[in-house]
């Protein structure tokens, strides 16, 4: 385990401002802390008798309810940007197949979890879900409806590629149940498309919106990314006013990680266009973020907004946010059952992630077992450090006493977390936290910089993470 102490924190440059010297002062690698520890911490010796054993401490607490992941890998064609884990197919029989392995797979962690498990969430991510058909979307949600109690009042969303979406499309999902739709669009402007190799006109993003908001959708939500080629300030704003207009529920504003190296098919990006510095990507972070706060959306996290109405914006207001895998929630589900090639779940203290090679993680459901690749066990440690992680990220406070040792934790004491407890005073003197009697609190300037925040709370940091890892080599939330 790594000695925070060993790390002590530089002063950053004088002042209170945002500055170029500041952001590339707190411009450094570190996870986004959709789990915790990150993935490349994970151990490839945890497999499938681990998960096993982990679904059935899980089964021994029947009342605990679960959060569904479904992973779907297909789309019509490889955008050039992309980092996902996802496979081009123009065939619908590849997806019959697939989704033969995930009714196997379901079917598996059911015979030991137990039927009927009561779900709050279910979230179908990409690729592209809406590359099923319609028949195929129905099986899948027939299959998971079999398995678990998946009421109405369940909160569905999933992921859609408006180019390949119709009205209709859209239509059917909401009567089978969604209540939630994500649009990708990266930005709306021709050049920069072009540039990373994704074509879908403005006024067909408009067009599938606003099907989804005819159709009923609870929650319409539109996806971002900054740090494209070509978007100038300008273009950007262009996107952001039209963003802006079509009011979407949530957004979020990814920052782009541009690693050829590790991704070939971003070899096709036309990469001249980039933003030349940090300081330039982090303006444009910093101009989505002014104009949404000031259009009536609240900043949720690193890199989400939602609008001030809505439930995310609410809890937040309330300090009762969690992250989970899948975003920020209000209400984290004990476990998350997933689904599908590269999936990660949580289940019984465990956290583990499936095959993402496609072939491989077929293969091993055809010869009758679970295709875990990795793992790990969460250590009481761990579970107090994720809570603080957490706690600060989505709710921008830390109560100290989270920081406090814990009495008779895993059959001895669990020690408190006096160095990060040190490491974060140390911010509040520069400015990025602000000190309570019973917690610290995230200061506007200290906003910008949560995820640094976040780190210091992190006991496998700062060991170099393998390049490419949760989103490239340059992980503040900043750049
Ligand atoms: S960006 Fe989305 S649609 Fe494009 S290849 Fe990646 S997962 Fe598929």
């Amino acid at each position: 385990m790594i000695d925070l102490a060993a790390h002590p924190v530089a002063p950053p440059p004088p002042g209170l401002d945002l500055t170029p010297e500041r952001v590339a002062h707190y411009n450094r690698p570190g996870p986004r802390y959709t789990s915790y520890p990150p993935i490349p911490f994970w151990s490839e010796k945890i497999g499938e008798e681990d998960y096993r054993e982990a679904l059935g401490r899980a089964r021994a607490a029947p009342d605990e309810a679960v959060a569904l992941y479904v992973h779907l890998p297909f789309c019509a064609e490889r955008c050039a940007y992309c980092g996902c884990n996802a496979t081009v197919t123009n065939r619908a029989s590849v997806v019959d197949d697939y989704l033969d392995r995930v009714e196997a797979e379901i079917g598996a962690v059911v015979e030991t979890l137990g039927r009927g498990r009561r779900a709050l969430e279910l979230h179908l991510g990409g690729g592209t879900p809406n590359f099923l058909t319609q028949g195929q979307m129905e099986r899948l949600l027939g299959c998971l409806e079999g398995a678990f109690s998946l009421g109405p009042e369940v909160d569905r969303s999933l992921e859609i590629d408006p180019r390949i979406a119709t009205p209709a499309q859209v239509r059917a999902f909401r009567t089978l149940g969604f209540t939630r739709i994500s649009l990708g669009v990266q930005d709306m402007d021709p050049r920069v498309q072009e540039a990373i190799g994704r074509i879908q006109p403005e006024s067909l993003t408009r067009e599938i919106f606003q099907a989804a908001r005819e159709a009923g959708f609870p929650s319409v939500n539109l996806d971002l990314v900054y740090g494209l080629p070509y978007q100038t300030p300008e273009v950007f704003q262009r996107t952001l006013d039209a963003v802006v207009e079509l009011r979407p529920d949530r957004l979020s504003c990814f920052s782009y990680a541009h690693l050829p190296h590790l991704r070939p098919n971003q070899k096709q990006v036309d990469a001249r266009g980039l933003p030349a510095s940090a300081w330039e990507k982090f303006s444009l972070f910093r101009q989505a973020v002014e104009q949404f706060t000031s259009a009536g959306w609240s900043w949720i996290g690193m890199d989400h907004f939602a609008l001030e109405s809505d439930s995310l914006a609410r809890a937040l207001r309330e300090r009762r946010l969690h992250r989970n895998f899948m975003g920020y929630v209000e209400q984290a589900a004990p476990h998350l059952v997933a689904f599908g090639c590269s999936a990660i779940g949580e289940v019984g203290g465990m956290q583990v992630q499936s095959n993402p090679k496609l072939g491989a993680w077929q293969r091993t459901l055809d010869a009758g077992r679970l295709p875990v690749i990795r793992g790990h066990h969460l250590t009481p440690e761990d579970l107090r450090r994720r809570e603080a992680i957490h706690h600060l990220l989505s709710n921008l406070e830390l109560p100290l006493s989270l920081l406090d040792a814990v009495p008779g934790a895993g059959g001895s004491d669990l020690p408190a977390l006096d160095r990060a407890r040190k490491a974060l005073e140390a911010h509040a003197e520069h400015g990025l936290l602000r000190r309570h009697d019973n917690r610290f609190e995230v200061t506007e300037l200290g906003r910008w910089f949560v995820r640094n925040l976040c780190m210091e709370l992190d006991a496998y940091l700062p060991v170099t993470l393998p390049a490419g890892s949760s989103g490239g080599p340059r992980f503040s939330m900043t750049v």
